[in-house]
């Protein structure tokens, strides 16, 4: 094989694609990106919220052009159980947009914001072929040196290759960079996106021009999946989805449209949606295996970043944070081995430190044990939910009972519930996996 033409190939222009392509191109490299899609984010699709401190260094002052949704200045989360739903939330007027920078996260819709990265990394000088999909890597000696694509005489030689595949990253694991996640680690998550008009939902979701909305919804919701509902406000649409573990809708007989359908017409989700008209309609899954499950991450002329590499946190619903990240990373090693000429997983060690000093590895190792343990003990995602608004109900009704004895009738019900030394062991556990 000759001279590769390219410094970088990059597999995928998704939040981490594109990330590793524009600190690439901007870094003076050579970079191609290939992308299956006809445009960038036309089959893309997540709930979905991200955030600025992940993708200010890679294109600053992005807010200023970016398709963005609206700022997330309110995060609700709300526990159901039959007629009754808790509700807690968080406002902060720090957590909106100001002169002085963004807002701490976004609102987006995939297609428009995946397709408006992309074309930062053009401006930055990256080439994009899109309508293309990378089939295999091209292995010399074990090392990297290129891709093969559906095109005729598809094959594209470079000096190294990032992967930025998502969740289902073929041509990697063909190569045997990873594998096919177990169905018990994977989640399946279904969502449409409703148009309302703007007054309309600035009204029932009491939101301002330049102010949006969160809400995540545990409990009976899911039917039985380990997994939550979600609504976020769009400018003038709403995304509103739920998931599950894909082992749960086969063990619990479930098609995902079903469940979808049910968290729409909840007594707490249909006053929110009534009218509206339903604009988009899919699904996509998330890798779940966290830290114990890692691919290797740097090779010999190869990075994995983002959803390919498993780097997603499920319990603060981030991943587009991690593959923005990740994918500069990715981007900034593989720029230090091209300078040194060193192209082998040595010269691309960068990566690895980069991940390990960051919130990436972090976060992802304190989180290892959450998965494992709540997929051990589903009894906690139906019990708890019951006991907390059975508890609440009693509290808030008002019954001609003396405080002193509700409050006493509460302790009981809630220990006949779960005896205490049960109790404090679940609780112990929850701080134990959720608490590092
Ligand atoms: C329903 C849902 C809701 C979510 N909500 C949130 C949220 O609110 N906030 C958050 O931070 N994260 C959220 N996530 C997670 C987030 O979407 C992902 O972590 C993030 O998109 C990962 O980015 P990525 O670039 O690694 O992969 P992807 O976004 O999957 O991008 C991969 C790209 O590679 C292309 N591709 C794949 N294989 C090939 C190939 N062989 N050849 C060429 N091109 C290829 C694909 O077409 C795609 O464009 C959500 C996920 C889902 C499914």
């Amino acid at each position: 094989m000759g001279m590769p033409a390219f410094d970088a190939v990059v597999i995928g222009a998704g939040p981490a694609g594109n990330a590793a392509a524009i600190t690439l191109a901007k870094g003076g490299a050579k970079v191609l990106q290939v992308e299956r899609g006809k445009a960038p984010g036309e089959k893309n699709l997540m709930g979905g919220v991200i955030y600025s401190s992940s993708l200010s260094p890679i294109v600053p002052n992005f807010w200023q052009s970016a398709p963005l949704e609206r700022p997330v200045t309110e995060q609700n989360y709300w526990v159901t159980d039959g007629g009754s739903v808790a509700k807690f939330g968080f406002a902060d007027s720090a957590f909106a947009e100001s002169e002085d920078g963004p807002a701490n996260a976004y609102t987006v819709l995939r297609a428009p914001f995946d397709k408006w990265m992309a074309g930062e990394a053009k401006k930055a000088g990256a080439m994009l072929l899109p309508a293309t999909v990378v089939t295999d890597l091209l292995m010399e000696e074990g090392r990297v040196v290129g891709v093969a694509t559906d095109r005729p005489n598809g094959e594209i030689p470079a000096k190294i290759v990032i992967s930025g595949e998502g969740v289902n990253a073929f041509a990697s694991w063909k190569a045997g960079f990873g594998k096919r996640p177990d169905p018990s680690e994977v989640a399946l998550v279904v969502k449409e996106v409703i148009e309302l008009p703007q007054g309309v939902l600035e009204a029932r979701f009491g939101v301002g021009a330049g102010e949006g909305k969160t809400f995540e919804i545990f409990g009976d919701i899911t039917q039985g999946c380990l997994g939550y509902a979600f609504l976020y406000t769009n400018k003038n649409t709403v995304s509103v989805g739920v998931g599950g573990l894909v082992t749960d809708f086969a063990d619990l007989k479930l098609a995902s449209y079903e469940l979808l359908e049910n968290v729409k017409n909840h007594s707490v989700v249909r006053p929110l949606l009534e009218g509206g008209k339903t604009l988009e309609y899919g699904g996509h899954l998330i890798p779940e295996g966290g830290y114990t499950s890692l691919p290797p991450l740097v090779s010999d002329g190869f990075l994995m970043t983002g959803d390919a590499a498993l780097m997603v946190n499920a319990v603060h619903r981030e991943g587009s944070n991690f593959a923005f990240a990740s994918g500069r990373m990715a981007g900034e090693a593989a720029l230090e081995a091209i300078a040194s000429d060193d192209l082998s997983a040595k010269g691309l060690s960068g990566y690895r430190t980069r991940l390990e000093d960051s919130f990436i590895l972090k976060d992802l190792k304190s989180y290892e044990g959450v998965f494992p343990f709540f997929r051990s003990r589903r009894d906690i995602m139906e019990d708890y939910p019951a006991i907390m608004t059975d508890a609440l109900r009693s509290l808030f009704t008002v019954d001609g009972t003396a405080k002193g004895q509700k409050k006493k009738d509460l302790v009981k019900a809630v220990f006949k519930a779960k005896r205490p030394l049960a109790l404090l062991s679940d609780l112990y556990k929850m701080w134990r996996v959720l608490g590092k």
